[in-house]
Formats: structure tokens, C-alpha cells, sequence
């Protein structure tokens, strides 16, 4: 039972959800552009334990990684159902509806506009009354682009760019079967059947996997995409799992699939409804919609957030069959252990609601390949790792508590114990004693590289109304006439988008007939 060469590297991945195919696809290309040494990639995945089977709205950076596979990208959303997804919509998380009327805000991720060389946001924040406009509709036309369904880009612009910043809706199954053809075009072996046991050496370092189904399996590598369960970085490398559920109260999800009425538009933004215990999730893809409630099962029962989750979805959810899931929300300190090294669930998971489960993938995967140990111990650069890692789960942990932190909602305890400072990392309430009376900047920012920029922290702050007091500051800026202008300009450049962007259900509709338009 010899180690393999060093120089020839072989790396076992068990599992076959999004994270184990993304880690697939994504180590075998990138990682044979590297290095000119031998890579062998073997794939293990279990035919009796299901997939999560959710996971469906992406951030920008998913762009990056598509294209760094080499994949194109109508190909990718014709394969997966995609749409685009240019924001998330946050409806009723400042107050709840009051006499039926609803009320939101736009996460856009377009930057916004700026007012000559400075941030357009102190303007906003000292005129707000007399613009009259939220932040969301300030300074980008991308949450009027939004509300009246427009694609963030016209069928013949080129791969992964266009006029808006944007991500993807896409069906979680038919995207992991996409990155496995992907995986195995480079060389990636695929088994099927169900690792048992974790033999390992003396020194820590996992030996080799055995299987019924295919014996014993031994790399030098070994990654952990095996979901809540964790079966080897938890099971057999005693890494311990931090449960942050006093910190996000959301551990539970009922989802359910929704068919389109005949014409229905297309959203292109995430729509996150606050309710009473958590919120409803609602995504449209090209074939029909996925909606969600995730909700904390201390605040409330089963059987009331499916009724919730029902009222949501209205007429359109009388034969819709629901499904409940139980979430495992936190991370783990140590990701990389040894030789083991989880990616996905299995290395944490926080509530989805920025969409960040699959982002945290791809981070963790670029991280391994710019930090991977060719030659030599794994110590060092798993050392590195985790505290990057580490860094990206605090910060994103702190972002999504800032949207309950923020709420003014009193209509139940979940929102009013959301509210409570003990209930807040002590970097969160940090950072809002910084925001109070300024606006931050990106030296407020988490300390290390982060999946949201400043934009999305102001695009919060300012949307759930923690807007600061600048009065004392008036005298600072300097760029009035082109701040003034604004307003005009969004108008203007709104009237040219609604002629040139195709209306989102054309574009999908149009992409998903007869053959691909050649672009690339
Ligand atoms: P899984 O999908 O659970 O896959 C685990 C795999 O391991 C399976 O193939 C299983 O067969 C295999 N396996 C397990 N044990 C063994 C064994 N012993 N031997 C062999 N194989 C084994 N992320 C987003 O980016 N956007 C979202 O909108 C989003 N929404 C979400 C909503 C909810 C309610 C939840 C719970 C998660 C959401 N996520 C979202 C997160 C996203 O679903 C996951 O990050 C993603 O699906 C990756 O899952 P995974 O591959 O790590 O695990």
C-alpha cells in the first residue's frame, strides 16, 4: 500500500453534488494548466444518498469560474435552464406589510454610478428627501431593469459580459451533469458506490478509502464534497463543526416547485420575501419557478411554514408537492486537515440568503490551486487555507446577519431576538458603530478577500435604512452639479436600456431555440 510518486498527483473527490462536479471540472482543467506533472482525478460518488437537490441562485463571480472552464456560455444556460439573475429583491425585511402594502429594496449588482470622481452614496445620504428615490433606484437603472423584466444583456453580446453586472438561476441537477461531462472531457474518472471507511496512517494523514463496491481507493489528496454528513472530515479528521445557529437563527427549509402561467414574465432578480420566522425564497428559471421558505424551527413548526410557504405561492401552489429539509448552518475552523480537504456543505453552510453556497466553492477551489502543494508537506499552505477560508465565512456570516440586524420588524420574537446586540458577531456591531455617522469605505471591510465589495454593503445598509447622519461633514463634498444631475442621467441612460435590452422571457426563449447564435 505504497504513498503514490509526489510529483504525480492523485486526488480522490467523494461526492457528486454541485461541489463535488465543480471540483472536479475546475481542479482537472485548471490545475493541468499549472503544472506540467502527472494529475490523476478520481471521483466517487454514492448512488443510494442523495443530493441536496437545491442551490440555484449564484453571485457574478460564478461568470469567472464558466469561463475559465472553458465552458460557452449559451451552451451553460441552455443545458441548465439558466436565466439571468442582475439582484436580489428584499421585500418587507425593513418593516412588515402594513395593511396589505408591501415595501423593498434592490441588492443590484451593477456598481453604481458615481458623482464626478466620488461616491455618489453621501449625496444620496444628505438629499434623500429631496431625490425622492431609494438608494436601489439612485445611482443604477438596474432596479428599474428589474421591475420591468429586461436582460442584463442582448443576445449578441459576447460570452459572460454585457451593459449590467450580472450572475445566474439554474437548476442545481442539470448544472452537476453539465460539469461532469466537462470533468470527465479532462480526464476525470467517475465511479460509482459508497466509501465505508477512512483507513488512516500514524501520522494523521488519510492512507485510503475503502469501498464495497471498488475496493481501496488511495490518493494523495483526498476532498470531502459529501455534504452535511462530512463523511471524512468530520467522521475521521475530528474537525470540528461551529454551529452558528445563535448568530442565524434559520436551520430549516420547506421548497416547492412552481409551473409559469401561460406568458408569466421572467424575474431576474432573487425575490426574498420576509416572514414571520425567516424568508421566501423565489427563482425563476427558464422552465418554471423554485420557491422556498427558510425559517428557524425554534420561532415555528413544520407544518406552519408549509401553510406559509402556500400563502406565498397562491393559486399556482394547490397540487405543488413540498419538501422539507433540515439545514446544518456554520463552518468548520480547520476546512484542510492533513490531507483531507472539504469543499461544499461539508465544510459549512450559511443560509442561502446572498446566494453564497456555490460561491464559497469556487473561492475554496481557487484557493487550492493557487496554494497547492506540488511538492513537499501540506502543512503550510493548509495553514493558509483555513484561516482564508475562515476570513470569507466570518465576513459572509456578518453581511447576511446585517439584513436581520437592520429589520425594524416586530411582528414576531424571531425578528425581535434578531435585533438584540447579543445576538450580533462583535465585528458586526463594530462595523455599524463605524457606519453611523459616516459612510464606509473599503477599509471598513472584513479583513481579507470577501464575497460581497463595498457596493453590496451600502447597497444594505442604505436599503434596510441605517443611512448615517453626514450634516457634520456637508463641507466635504464637493461635486454637487454632478450628484444633481443624477437623477436625470439614470433617467436617460433607463430610456436607452428599455430600447436596447431585450425583455428577459425573449432573450430565454430566444436562447433555448434551434441552434446556438454563434458568439463567442
Ligand atoms: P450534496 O449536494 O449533499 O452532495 C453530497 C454528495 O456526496 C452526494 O453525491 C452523495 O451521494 C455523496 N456522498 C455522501 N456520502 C458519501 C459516501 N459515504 N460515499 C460516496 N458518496 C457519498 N447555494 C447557492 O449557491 N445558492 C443558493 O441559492 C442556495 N440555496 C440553498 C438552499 C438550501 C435550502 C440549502 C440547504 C442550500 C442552498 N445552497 C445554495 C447551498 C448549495 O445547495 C450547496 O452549496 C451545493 O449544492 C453543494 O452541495 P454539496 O455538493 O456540498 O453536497
Amino acid at each position: 500500500m505504497g504513498m503514490p510518486k509526489m510529483n504525480n498527483k492523485k486526488i480522490v473527490i467523494v461526492g457528486g453534488g454541485t461541489s463535488g462536479w465543480l471540483s472536479a471540472a475546475y481542479l482537472a482543467k485548471r490545475l493541468k494548466q499549472a503544472s506540467s506533472s502527472l494529475l490523476d482525478i478520481t471521483l466517487i460518488e454514492s448512488s443510494d444518498i442523495p443530493t441536496i437537490g437545491v442551490g440555484e441562485a449564484t453571485i457574478p463571480g460564478i461568470r469567472q469560474t464558466l469561463s475559465e472552464l472553458g465552458i460557452s456560455e449559451k451552451l451553460f444556460m441552455r443545458s441548465c435552464s439558466a436565466t439571468f439573475k442582475q439582484a436580489i429583491k428584499f421585500v418587507d425585511w425593513v418593516n412588515e406589510p402594513e395593511n396589505g402594502h408591501s415595501s423593498h429594496y434592490y441588492h443590484n449588482f451593477s456598481e453604481p454610478l458615481k458623482a464626478g470622481p466620488e461616491m455618489y452614496a453621501p449625496y444620496w445620504a444628505l438629499e434623500k428627501k429631496a431625490i425622492g428615490r431609494d438608494y436601489s433606484y439612485s445611482a443604477t437603472i438596474q432596479s428599474q431593469l428589474c421591475d420591468k423584466y429586461l436582460a442584463p444583456k442582448r443576445l449578441n453580446d459576447k460570452d459572460y459580459t454585457g451593459p449590467m453586472h450580472y450572475a445566474y438561476h439554474f437548476d442545481a441537477g442539470k448544472f452537476a451533469t453539465l460539469l461532469k461531462t466537462e470533468a470527465k472531457k479532462n480526464g476525470v474518472k467517475h465511479l460509482v458506490g459508497n466509501v465505508s471507511d477512512v483507513v488512516k496512517h500514524s501520522n494523521g494523514d488519510i492512507a485510503l478509502l475503502k469501498t464495497k463496491e471498488h475496493g481501496e481507493l488511495i490518493a494523495d489528496l483526498y476532498i470531502d464534497c459529501t455534504g452535511f454528513s462530512a463523511h471524512l472530515i468530520e467522521k475521521s479528521m475530528d474537525s470540528e463543526f461551529k454551529n452558528i445557529n445563535d448568530v442565524l437563527f434559520v436551520d430549516s427549509a420547506v421548497t416547492a416547485l412552481v409551473e409559469y402561467e401561460e406568458g408569466e414574465e421572467i424575474a431576474t432578480a432573487t425575490s426574498s420575501t420576509a416572514k414571520e420566522a425567516g424568508w421566501v425564497w423565489d427563482i425563476a428559471l427558464a422552465t418554471r419557478r423554485g420557491t422556498g421558505y427558510v425559517y428557524s424551527s425554534k420561532y415555528t413548526t413544520k407544518q406552519r411554514a408549509e401553510e406559509v410557504l402556500k400563502e406565498y405561492i397562491g393559486k399556482q401552489g394547490v397540487n405543488v408537492k413540498f419538501r422539507h429539509l433540515d439545514m446544518k448552518v456554520g463552518y468548520r475552523e480547520k476546512q484542510w486537515v492533513n490531507n483531507c480537504i472539504s469543499i461544499g456543505l461539508s465544510a459549512g453552510f450559511i443560509e442561502p440568503l446572498e446566494s453564497t453556497g456555490i460561491h464559497l466553492v469556487e473561492i475554496a477551489l481557487k484557493t487550492l490551486i493557487n496554494l497547492f502543494p506540488w511538492k513537499g508537506s501540506n502543512k503550510a499552505s493548509a495553514l493558509q487555507f483555513n484561516k482564508l477560508m475562515q476570513s470569507q465565512f466570518q465576513g459572509t456570516i456578518d453581511f447576511i446577519k446585517m439584513h436581520y440586524a437592520l429589520s425594524k420588524r416586530t411582528d414576531s420574537d424571531f425578528w425581535l431576538d434578531n435585533q438584540k446586540k447579543q445576538t450580533m458577531p462583535a465585528t458586526l456591531v463594530e462595523f455599524l458603530e463605524r457606519c453611523e455617522y459616516r459612510v464606509p469605505n473599503v477599509f471598513d471591510l472584513p479583513v481579507g478577500p470577501q464575497c460581497f465589495n463595498l457596493f453590496s454593503y451600502l447597497s444594505v445598509l442604505y436599503g434596510m435604512g441605517y443611512v448615517p447622519d453626514l450634516e457634520h461633514v456637508r463641507s466635504q463634498f464637493k461635486h454637487w452639479p454632478q450628484a444633481r444631475q443624477m437623477t436625470h442621467q439614470i433617467d436617460e441612460i433607463l430610456k436607452r436600456a428599455c430600447v436596447e435590452l431585450p425583455n428577459h422571457r425573449h432573450y430565454i426563449e430566444e436562447l433555448n431555440r434551434g441552434e446556438l447564435p454563434n458568439t463567442k
